[in-house]
């Protein structure tokens, strides 16, 4: 039977994209993973049976390598976080938290840094090395310039990405240079934060020439810290999970414990202090969200 990629999820039916041909498709009976009822999610990968050259049915849901809950998507490969230099200005504590989200959903990070025509070079550079350091791909650009669109293009080829970013950082701008005609829809975290108002919108991951998809609703519309625990949050920092080896404690949370290589190497100078900080301020934070539910 051949399989197929969900694009688009509405009203029971699901939309599976096979080789530039869209199925519509009913979900056959539920599927159920270890025992748990699987709900085909946008994103998966699926096993259909065509009953003529449009409709079909899903008949198997692979394995997943994500999962994002808002929004609903399986198998993103990769969040392309959009930060602006200016209006919004660039916030390192922001970038740090969407980042903790990244690792925690085991999705790759892409940083964005837009508006770049606002920000001299030096300041530019300072936070390309600093995030670079860490492992990320940090691409600097600016849609009035046309700065960097071939770079972000490439990062996206052959991947699932979803955009993420404060509202007016540029993402939609950055997203029409890229893609001339296509829109995201609106939606976005300083927004949303503002509770209650949970439109139902879908989602629908548009296919890239050449390869890949991407969402068209920006990533994480909540940065709360639900589902995540203690040495959960230690290890979405890169940067202190590729230095933990070297504590003397497994499962050292690098706040208080002897022989602490994290905290070494941040006194020392080799772990950006910025970073820490933000850590212990992301750590009362979870704590916080853990008393309240
Ligand atoms: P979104 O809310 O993230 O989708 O942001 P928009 O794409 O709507 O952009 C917000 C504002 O930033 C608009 O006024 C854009 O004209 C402006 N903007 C976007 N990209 C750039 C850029 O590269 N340079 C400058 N100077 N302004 C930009
Ligand atoms: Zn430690």
């Amino acid at each position: 039977m051949p399989e197929g990629r969900i694009v688009k999820a509405l009203s029971g039916f699901y939309y599976v994209a096979d080789e530039g041909r869209i199925f519509s498709c009913r979900a056959r009976g539920l599927f159920k993973k270890k025992g748990a009822k699987v709900n085909p999610l946008v994103g998966d990968w699926v096993v259909y049976d065509a009953i003529s050259e449009e409709e079909g049915y899903v008949m198997e849901v692979g394995e997943r390598t994500s999962e994002l809950v808002r929004p609903p998507i399986a198998n993103v490969d990769q969040a392309v976080l959009v930060f602006s230099m200016f209006k919004p200005a660039f916030s390192a504590l922001l970038l740090d938290k969407f980042l903790v989200h990244t690792e925690h959903a085991g999705i790759d990070s892409v940083i964005v840094l837009s508006k770049a025509d606002h920000a001299t070079e030096e300041e530019v550079a300072a936070i390309v090395q600093k995030y670079e350091a860490i492992g990320y791909t940090v691409i600097p650009t600016s849609t009035k310039q046309q700065r960097g669109i071939s770079e972000v293009r490439d990062v996206l080829h052959d991947r699932i990405s979803v955009f993420a970013g404060q509202s007016g950082v540029g993402k939609s701008s950055l997203i029409n240079a890229l893609f001339p005609g296509m829109s995201l829809q609106t939606g976005d975290v300083s927004e949303k934060l503002g509770r209650g108002k949970h439109t139902t919108r879908h989602v629908e991951l548009i296919p890239l020439e050449g390869g890949g998809y991407v969402a068209d609703t920006p990533g994480f519309s909540s940065l709360e810290f639900n589902g995540l625990d203690e040495l959960g949050l230690a290890e979405a920092f890169r940067d202190f999970a590729d230095r933990s080896a070297g504590c003397k404690f497994r499962g050292c949370l690098h706040v208080s414990e002897p022989s602490c290589a994290v905290q070494e190497a941040v006194a020392a100078g080799e772990l950006s202090q910025e970073r820490y900080d933000h850590y212990l301020q992301f750590r009362d934070e979870l704590k916080e969200y853990q008393r309240r539910n």
